[in-house]
């Protein structure tokens, strides 16, 4: 008999009981704004802001309504200009040129390894030929580049890094907390991240005068005192008449759904890694299908899981696709000619300069992705191993399919 998966791609695990019973306090008191607090009350908000900067070892943390907001935040707080240059990943998700465009700049692609992470020699050419002074840093799919190797190339052309933590909250390069490297890092919590609160975002910096405007863009008003995980009033004197409000804060509901979480997430990234490992080990030395090397000095959170079929026809990948759809194995391929669900590529943001990428071209024509959410078991990812191996096996050994288009996967 054919053996079928039927568990939930987009299931996630419940809120924490904890979660849940913080959530009811605050519904009960009606403080839902993160500045309305009762006299000597501290803001389920801040306490949140103060325990993921203590979690990151970052001096400051700021949370607000979203990842893609935090990403708008931070270059606002960097003073981008309308129509500057910002260096970013070509192979990431939507929100990522979004936020550039929103906030005036002109995203400049850079090409994808077939690791999947940044090309440090594309990187930079573009950033000499634009004269780029920011990078927004995508970790797309928790991918990690050598960020020894980044930071000294960044440093050396005297460009800002701005990471993109959506994939990497939990992970690590070489023991640093990833979001720890560059002038400012962005979390996001919407549900299918690492900690869920529907939506919400992060911003961790270093920086006091950074993060004194990221504070008042985020619309704090006069209330900026409030905060905990802030600089001191002081830092906000010269800024606060001139900075303009662009209102995007988190709630306390919110806040407090997620502070529970914030203590499960050691024990998170130690799940998702057996069932990346499971899933890993099932593919491995499969013919025709490539894997993704993970580098030694990685610390990553297996939430998602890539490979390749390097070579493999449109039409040869589409049947492959349908064919694991139909024994329950959802994927998703980015080199699909229309962007589907929330798969999309670089080609596919009109509202971006067109650019040619043949490298990101010929290495997305061929990548498969896959959810792992927590709901998950390793023997379930054990099935979906044997049933990808298969399917990779009979079709790309099997004669050149004809008319075949891909599944519509959600
Ligand atoms: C989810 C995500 C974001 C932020 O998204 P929001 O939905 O706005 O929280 C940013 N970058 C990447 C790569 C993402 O996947």
């Amino acid at each position: 008999m054919t053996e079928v998966f039927t568990g939930n791609f987009t299931q996630q695990e419940p809120i924490p009981e904890e979660g849940i019973t913080a959530a009811l306090a605050v519904l009960r008191s009606g403080r839902l704004h993160r500045y309305n607090t009762a006299a000597g009350e501290v803001a389920e908000t801040a306490l949140l802001e103060e325990e993921f900067a203590d979690l990151t070892g970052a001096n400051y943390c700021l949370a607000v309504a979203s990842g893609g907001y935090a990403l708008g935040c931070a270059l606002r707080a960097l003073d981008l200009q309308a129509g500057e240059p910002v260096l970013t990943n070509a192979f990431t998700l939507a929100p990522v040129p979004g936020a550039i465009a929103a906030a005036g700049g002109r995203p400049i692609f850079i090409e994808v390894t077939e690791n999947l992470v940044i090309d440090l020699g594309d990187l930079e050419a573009k950033a000499q030929a634009h004269g780029a002074r920011l990078l927004m840093l995508s970790h797309m799919r928790g991918h990690l580049c050598d960020m020894t190797e980044l930071m000294a190339l960044c440093d050396r052309l005297g460009v800002q890094v701005i990471e993109d933590c959506a994939h990497t909250m939990g992970a690590a390069w070489n023991g640093v907390a990833s979001g720890r490297h560059g002038v400012v890092a962005c979390y996001s919590m919407q549900t299918y991240k690492h900690i869920n609160s529907g939506e919400g975002g992060f911003l961790i910096s270093d920086d006091a005068a950074l993060m004194a405007r990221a504070v008042l863009l985020s619309g704090s008003y006069m209330l900026y005192a409030k905060h905990r995980a802030a600089p001191p009033p002081e830092a906000f004197e010269a800024v606060r008449m001139v900075t303009p409000n662009v209102s995007g804060r988190m709630d306390n509901l919110r806040a407090a759904i997620l502070r529970p979480q914030l203590k499960l997430l050691g024990e998170r990234v130690a799940r998702w890694e057996a069932l990346y490992r499971m899933l890993e080990a099932g593919l491995v030395a499969t013919p025709g299908l490539a894997l993704v090397e993970r580098p030694e000095a990685e610390t990553f959170v297996g939430s998602s899981f890539q490979f390749r079929l390097p070579d493999w026809s449109p039409a040869r990948i589409a049947l492959f696709l349908q064919r694991c759809v139909a024994r329950g194995v959802e994927l998703k391929w980015f080199g699909a000619a229309e962007p589907v669900a929330f798969t999309s590529r670089y080609d596919h943001w009109h509202y971006a300069e067109a650019q040619s990428l043949p490298q990101t071209d010929r290495i997305l024509a061929g990548l498969i992705d896959l959810r792992l959410p927590l709901t998950f078991t390793p023997q379930d990812c054990e099935i979906i191993g044997r049933i990808i191996r298969a399917e990779a096996l009979a079709v790309g050994q099997g004669p050149e399919p004809e008319g075949v288009s891909a599944p519509a996967i959600q």
